[in-house]
């Protein structure tokens, strides 16, 4: 039994008794003989954050990779055997690898996840020239350029599986105050679905599990729709499961809101994204997950990129919930900011790396998307989680009252953090 002594609940100050994986007494509690006691001094005692989409291997493998979204000059670095980076959103071939880094073996994915470059040492090693992969691309004399499009399994192949740390990951999202996730991964073999249930101590769901009973994921590629029978065989197909379809374009939500008129929705479907909503369409959506932490680290790029029709229906959040819908945040991590926190700021200022705000209307109180990270992982629609007696012990404390967690939201505040009981971070001394 644990006794966490002068916490701060939404009703006040006290003190909360857990046993085993549940939470058993709340009030004004003393210390029972060998039961061991944490004391809060007043600061907020949460149920643990839940992040609603978020991808744990490619988080995994990204953060042992280094990180090339500023730049290629990471690259340069000494050091042994490959390098893995990631985030590139330039443009070149081997020959441009080769001038940063000639040495060691290089391999550079490009951030929109369909590219991979190598440099000229890589290619030697992984003697690509005698590749008849058709993603090999090639110049005008027949030799491998370094660009491999969608050759994820090719490299697996020749590269061998790396296991990816998700130990490491569980513990840094403990460290954030999470303790459930939804991965959001199309499709998981078997192997990878035991591996992450294996490693890491977070709650999860598995929108990728061919065999659970959750959401299922449904992917409405950007740039090319399926057709409209397609989408209601597809959504036909995963009933009675519900769907979690990924969802970016205004033509790709317009198809799939048809699509689910036709084959009736049910409790636990959602749209992921959700990047463009029309205003007219407002009120007639699923759940949507979205990513406010996209426009503190890609708004800047929308605000270039993007037409100004979709500008103003970017990443919507206040106007759906106006309308009667429900929206809970997401990191979307490796892709967006994984840090809850970060991606509470992000919802509150919708502000980019320069300054400036988009679409300040759909700003919400960080109390509200903290809302949305403390509903259960299965039904986005039920009351946030609460700490009361009988409720699964996921909880987090923090060094602060609610108040200034709420006005200054930041991982550092996060001071303790069990899940079913257990402390998975943190000093409770
Ligand atoms: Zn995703």
């Amino acid at each position: 039994m644990t006794l966490l002594l002068d916490v701060e609940l939404p009703e006040g100050r006290c003190d909360v008794r857990v046993d085993g994986r549940l939470v058993v007494e709340v009030g004004q509690l003393s210390r029972a003989a060998g039961e061991e006691a944490v004391n809060g001094n007043g600061g907020a005692l949460l149920p643990g954050l839940h992040d609603h989409h978020l991808h744990l291997l490619a988080t995994a493998a990204a953060s042992a990779s280094v990180d090339v979204r500023d730049g290629l000059g990471p690259l340069a670095s000494a050091g042994e055997g490959w390098l893995r980076a990631v985030g590139w959103s330039g443009d070149g071939d081997r020959h441009v690898l080769d001038a940063v880094q000639r040495r060691r073996p290089v391999r550079v994915q490009h951030g929109s996840g369909a590219l991979w470059v190598l440099n000229t040492e890589a290619i030697g090693l992984l003697q690509l020239d005698r590749s008849d992969h058709p993603g090999v691309e090639r110049d005008a004399h027949g030799q491998p350029t370094g660009r491999l499009w969608r050759a994820d399994a090719l490299l697996g192949e020749l590269l061998g599986r790396e296991t990816p740390d998700l130990a490491g990951l569980g513990l840094r999202l403990a460290q954030l105050g999470v303790t459930g996730v939804t991965d959001a991964t199309p499709a998981l073999e078997p192997g990878a679905v035991r591996l992450l249930r294996a490693s890491v101590p977070q709650k999860l769901q598995l929108l990728g599990d061919a065999v659970g009973t959750g959401p299922r994921k449904i992917v409405i590629a950007d740039h090319a729709l399926p057709s409209y029978p397609e989408l209601v065989a597809q959504l036909r197909d995963i009933r009675p499961r519900a769907a979690a379809i990924h969802c970016v374009t205004r033509e790709a939500l317009i198809l799939l809101l048809a699509a689910m008129e036709e084959v009736g929705t049910i409790l636990g479907d959602r749209i992921e994204h959700a990047a463009v909503i029309p205003e007219e369409l407002l009120g007639h959506l699923p759940t949507v997950v979205t990513q406010p932490g996209f426009l503190t680290c890609h708004g800047d790029r929308y605000r270039a990129e993007v037409s100004d029709d979709d500008l103003p229906d970017l990443y919507r959040y206040r106007s759906v919930l106006q309308a009667g819908g429900h929206v809970v945040p997401s990191s979307d991590a490796p892709y967006g900011p994984i840090d809850p926190w970060q991606v509470l700021r992000a919802a509150r200022d919708r502000r980019a790396a320069s300054g400036a705000v988009l679409s300040r209307f759909e700003r919400v109180p960080v109390r509200v998307a903290l809302d949305g990270m403390l509903r259960p992982l299965a039904d986005l629609t039920a009351p946030a989680r609460a700490v009361v007696g009988g409720a699964v012990a996921d909880l987090v404390l923090l060094h602060v009252p609610r108040d200034e967690a709420l006005d200054h939201p930041e991982a550092d505040n996060v001071r303790c953090t069990w899940i079913d009981g257990g402390l998975v971070h943190g000093d409770p001394g």
